[in-house]
């Protein structure tokens, strides 16, 4: 019933999560990320900032900074959001069609890739749930053994599914054969 694949899957995501919600919760207290200094002194700026991951590209001659690799600090003011961001929605921002100053900025806010990378590992953990509640004759909404019984979960009403009925009426007709 759980493909490898899909396992596979599942586990890499639940993996993206954990590094999501981690690095959401230092964004809050560190930045992590990188600049890059071009030879005509443009910024590329990859970073994370009070749950949100920004990608960043300034035009040429913006800085004083020597070309090549430098390491963000809390103290460069990195909350673009006041003085850049012009579209907002929950979290997400971006600076569009600026013809004057050439600045492209996308900010995305660690919340959705975190619930995003979480789908698939709760989807995992249902569906073994699920298999397992079958492969036992347990009902799958109450999880109460249905030996037994027809049709329906004496506890809650929920009807007993094709293969569970196939599981608890199975000794029954092994105690006839005897
Ligand atoms: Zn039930």
């Amino acid at each position: 019933m759980l493909s490898r694949r899909f396992t596979i899957f599942a586990a890499l995501s639940l993996l993206v999560c954990v590094i999501c919600g981690i690095l959401w919760a230092r964004s809050f207290w560190y930045v992590d990320g990188v600049f890059r200094i071009s030879e005509k002194r443009g910024i590329s700026a990859f970073y994370t900032n009070d749950g949100i991951s920004y990608a960043m590209f300034t035009p040429d001659y913006v800085t004083n900074w020597s070309p090549g690799w430098h390491r963000p600090k809390r103290s460069m003011n990195l909350n673009v959001a006041d003085r850049f961001v012009t579209h907002s929605f929950m979290g997400f921002q971006f600076r569009l069609s600026d013809p004057a100053m050439h600045l492209k900025l996308i900010g995305i806010p660690f919340w959705f890739p975190t619930i995003l990378s979480f789908i698939a590992p709760c989807i995992w953990y249902l569906r073994r749930e699920r298999a397992r509640r079958l492969r036992l004759g347990l009902c799958l909404s109450c999880c109460r053994d249905l030996q037994g019984c027809k049709e329906k979960c004496p506890d809650c009403g929920a009807p007993i599914p094709a293969q569970v009925v196939s599981i608890i009426v199975r000794p029954e007709l092994s105690s006839q054969s005897d």
